[in-house]
């Protein structure tokens, strides 16, 4: 299973433009998980990973932040024809705007399966409520976050309840700017006792986040950018 990081402020694919946000989109179950800061961007960055908009049939946006429903009404306005997962703390002006491009909104607070190996966690408390992504491949499960704003470690517990058995991939925003690289190992040592393979950390994780989480995770810890397409 491929997973295509579309939306992402790292570079990587020389010919995808970088910009603050994030979103991936998941062929096998034509679902694109957030759509980043600026729709004329996520669709150019489709466009040279090859992904027609009209293939996408979910859209799961992890919260209410704009670096993650930015380009959405964009990708509406031409393929309004979507179903687009949200939980109840997402504006309500927000959902019937993208309602009246002709998506189809679910409000859903728990965890939802949307095909067979593919499902959210339900919203989860943060200081911003978020929703993670739950999406099997090959090699086991993989969770998307946005900012992990309910903490990276908690969001990896529930969705390892959900699962039933540890996560091969833990890839997105894991927010930990405002950590000392003491905390954030703590951090990176408690996702390796949670059984997670490899891991993603990019987006709002902090790039001296990131050096952590690599000194500890070694090989299992991926170098994240636009355009990177990651196998699970
Ligand atoms: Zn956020
Ligand atoms: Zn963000």
């Amino acid at each position: 299973m491929k997973i295509k990081v579309v939306f992402e402020n790292h570079p990587h694919h020389p010919r995808c433009i970088p910009m603050w946000g994030f979103s991936c989109y998941i062929p096998r179950y034509r679902i694109l998980f957030d759509t980043g800061s600026n729709g004329a961007v996520l669709l150019r960055n489709m466009e040279v990973l090859d992904i027609p908009p009209e293939e996408i049939e979910t859209i799961v946006l992890s919260h209410f932040h704009w670096d993650h429903t930015g380009g959405l009404l964009d990708l509406l306005q031409t393929h309004g024809d979507k179903e687009v997962i949200i939980h109840s703390a997402f504006s309500i002006t927000f959902a019937s705007e993208a309602e009246n491009l002709g998506a189809r909104i679910l409000i859903e607070d728990h965890p939802r399966e949307i095909l067979p190996g593919a499902m959210t966690t339900g919203s989860l408390k943060g200081p911003m409520w978020e929703q993670g992504l739950l999406v099997r491949g090959d090699e086991g499960w993989a969770l998307l976050t946005g900012c992990a704003h309910p903490g990276i470690s908690s969001m990896v517990t529930t969705a390892t309840k959900l699962t039933g058995e540890p996560l091969y991939l833990v890839m997105g925003g894991f927010h930990l700017l405002n950590l000392t690289p003491q905390e954030v190992a703590k951090v990176a040592r408690e996702l390796l006792d949670l059984g997670v393979t490899s891991i993603g950390p990019c987006h709002c994780t902090g790039d001296q986040a990131i050096e952590t989480f690599s000194g500890i995770y070694e090989k299992g810890c991926i170098s994240v950018g636009v355009g990177l397409e990651v196998e699970v």
